[in-house]
């Protein structure tokens, strides 16, 4: 841990901080400084990162539920998509979205086959 009190209290003692026998010492907090400021920088860096993440998946949902065979899908990323055949992405074995790429989730989808 650095005592910013000492360093404090030495800065305020310009000729103690400047001595040429301190220069050594003064050259390791630095040193230590620049090391705490990097750790920081590197744990704020890290929690941005992570909060600006993205959904790992993309939901598609029908456009209308009340026409559950419109065959229209609306997506997370802003795709709208037309399955021309009977059934949803999951009966077309689409594992992954067509524009973005993440694995693609079906929400609100009624489970009727027949
Ligand atoms: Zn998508």
């Amino acid at each position: 841990m650095i005592d910013m009190e000492a360093i404090k209290k030495r800065d305020e003692n310009q000729d103690d901080v400047y001595a040429v026998a301190d220069r050594s010492a003064l050259l390791a907090e630095c040193e230590q400084l620049r090391e705490a400021l990097l750790e920081l920088a590197s744990q704020r860096i890290s929690r941005a990162v992570l909060a600006s993440t993205e959904p790992e998946i993309c939901r598609w949902w029908q456009e209308d539920e009340s026409l559950p065979d419109s065959g229209i899908w609306e997506t997370d990323c802003g795709l709208i998509w037309e399955l021309i055949e009977d059934g949803g992405p999951k009966e077309h074995d689409m594992a992954y979205c067509l524009k973005c790429g993440k694995p693609l989730e079906v929400v609100n989808e009624e489970d009727g086959d027949g």
